[in-house]
This record gives C-alpha cells, structure tokens and sequence, in this order.
C-alpha cells in the first residue's frame, strides 16, 4: 500500500484548475497503488483553497500558511517535509511553471526520480509514464523502475475532480527555514498588454495565418466583442508582433480549455493542438477541409474567413467592419 501526495496551485488568490486535475490523476494512482491521496496547500488563504479542493477522491488535505504567493523556497522545503510526514511514496506535481521551479529540487533533495510533463501514469509493478515528444508527434512509454517517485503532470490532460469531498484537512507541522528563503514576491507585472488570461476565458476566438494582415484583425476583433469572448491566436500571428505574447494558444504558448474554441484559419499543427484540445467544443473555420484541426474540431465551416466572419458576426447581433 503506498499513498500518494499532490502538489495543488494557486495565482493570486484563485485555485488553478490544475489542482482538481490533480486530484483526478492523485486518485487514480493512489487506487491503483491501494493508498491515500494527500493534497499540499501551501501559501495563500489555505483554508479557504483547502474548501474548495476538499472534493470526491481526496483523503487528506495538509495546509501550509506561510506566505501570500509562490515562493520557490517555501514550496520546496514545505514539499519535501509533507512527503516525509505523509510517508508517501508518489509525488505529484503540475507541470506548470511554478510545478518546473520546484519540483527538481525537491526530487532532488527526496533522492526521487523525476518524471516530467506526464500526460498518462500507470504503475504495472514499475511506473509506466507517458509523454509527448517531437512537438506531440510521438507518445513515448516511460517504465521507472524504482519503489518511490516525483511526476509532474501536464495540466489539461485530467478531467477537473467534482463532487464534495469529506477529507481531513490538517493544518501541517512543517518547520520553515526563513533563513533558506531567498527570495520575495513583491508583485506582479502581467506581461503584454492588458491583464487577460486566456486560461480563463470560457469563449475564445482564435486567429491564425489565414488573416492574412494585421490591418484585418479588427474583423475577428468585432467577432470576439460581439460574442463576449477573449481574443487568442496561434504563434505566427504573436511572431509577427500582430498580438502580444500572452495570446498565444499552444505548447510555446498557453494552454487553454474553454467552453467554446474558434479555431479561424489555423491549421491545427500539433504545437496548436496541444495547447487547445482540452477545449469542450471546437469550431474551424477554414478554406481547407483536409487542415489537421479538421481532425478534433466538433464543427467546421469550410469556407473563407472574410465572408463567415462578417456574417456570423451580423447573425449574433454585431457590426462588421469593413477591413
Ligand atoms: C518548437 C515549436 C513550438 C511551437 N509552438 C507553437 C505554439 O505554441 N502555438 C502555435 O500555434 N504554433 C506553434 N508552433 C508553430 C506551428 O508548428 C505552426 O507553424 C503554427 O501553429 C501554424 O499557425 P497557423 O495555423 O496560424 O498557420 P498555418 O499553418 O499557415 O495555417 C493557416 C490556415 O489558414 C487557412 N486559411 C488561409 N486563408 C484562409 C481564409 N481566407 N479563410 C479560412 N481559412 C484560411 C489555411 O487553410 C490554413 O489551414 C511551434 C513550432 C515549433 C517548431
């Protein structure tokens, strides 16, 4: 019997829907393992996280209240002395950007082989982890052969946990070092323009090379206002300098699971695809009725942009613009 500890998130004040993945995959490692599932929360209202991430599947819930925000070395020695504590043999981490701070030196420090960007774990007496390589072209089979373990596990690739949870939620008898903490968060800057995330958008209208030229954005621009969504792109379109780099959907760029994902003219190249398949519903609309994103998308209008923009957006009550 081995428990199994997940490393929950959190960014400015708010749960990222990392952490009930997490959950998700926690459970069904620790069921295959016959343990406990044991959640970290660590900085922040930890009470009011450990609430919300008190869900269906999870045994125990240890908070940690030291800080406001991430912090490398709060996390990390946090990590390291609940792993001890819950003698866990599976660490899981999300392999997010605050999950690849941290969890080399954890692994490290616990003398774990580290396992990064799983998007399937299975133990079959050893751990069989699979990842994606060559931008998404191939899968690879991972065995680690080894009692004890740290994954990171690539968001989007669980469903969320749902259904209320009757965990133990302890606050942890962790010891931190303030002395080995060297660093502060003192703010945040958001990068580009604006503050949007589009991880959070329930609608995205994205946009790829098919618009051709800056000076016809202000068409997907008019579609995304006319439906309240969040405006998104492929890389080209960020490459070109037309978007700032906070819009970009994809593995250079963020990945996104909307309600509602517009793909216009993108031709759903794997490093796209892999930001935008968790997506619930996906519309193309493209010229091409062989593009790969043809392959996922639940809807397609095969036709050209310039005249399904202006009309959808006349339908749904808008005003074109002439570009
Ligand atoms: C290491 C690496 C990382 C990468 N990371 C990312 C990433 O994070 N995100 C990302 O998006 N890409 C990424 N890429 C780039 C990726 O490989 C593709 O080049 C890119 O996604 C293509 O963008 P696109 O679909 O907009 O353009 P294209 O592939 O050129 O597709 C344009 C599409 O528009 C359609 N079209 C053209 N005109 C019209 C019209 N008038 N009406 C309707 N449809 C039309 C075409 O049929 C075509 O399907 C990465 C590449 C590498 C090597």
């Amino acid at each position: 019997m081995s428990d199994v500890l997940a490393v929950t998130e959190h960014r400015r004040g708010e749960l990222r829907d990392v952490s009930y993945e997490m959950i998700t995959a926690g459970r069904e490692l620790a069921d295959a393992l016959g343990g406990d599932l044991h959640l970290a929360v660590i900085s922040g209202d930890v009470d009011e996280y450990a609430d919300q991430l008190n869900r269906d599947g999870v045994d125990a819930i240890h908070t940690v209240a030291e800080g406001e925000e991430f912090n490398h070395d709060v996390y990390s020695q946090a990590i390291q002395q609940l792993y001890d504590q819950t003698g866990a043999s599976a660490l899981l981490m999300p392999n997010t950007v605050n999950g690849l701070d941290y969890a080399p030196a954890v692994a490290g420090a616990l003398d774990l082989p580290l396992v990064t960007d799983a998007i399937g774990i299975e133990p079959n007496g050893a751990l069989t982890v699979t990842r994606e390589q060559y931008g998404g072209k191939v899968e690879t089979t991972l065995d680690v052969d080894a009692d004890e373990y740290a994954v990171t596990v690539r968001p989007a690739e669980w469903p969320q946990a749902d259904g209320q949870g009757d965990a133990d939620v302890q606050a942890a008898d962790v010891d931190i070092d303030d002395d080995a903490v060297g660093s502060t968060v003192n703010g945040f800057e958001e990068v580009g323009s604006g503050d949007v995330d589009i991880t959070e958008a329930d609608v995205l209208v994205s946009i790829g090379r098919g618009i051709e030229e800056e000076d016809n954005l202000p068409l997907v621009e008019a579609l995304a206002e006319t439906l309240g969504a969040t405006l998104s792109s492929s890389r080209p379109i960020v490459d070109n300098g037309w978007l700032p780099k906070n819009r970009q959907v994809g593995q250079s760029g963020k990945v996104v699971t909307p309600d509602v994902y517009i793909a216009i003219g993108i031709s759903g190249a794997v490093q796209h695809v892999a930001g935008m398949k968790g997506s619930d519903t996906i519309i193309a609309i493209n010229t091409d009725p062989n593009a790969p994103i043809m392959d996922i998308a639940d809807y397609a209008i095969v036709d050209d942009l310039f005249d399904v923009v202006p009309e959808l957006i006349e339908q749904f009550g808008g005003e074109a613009p002439s570009v």
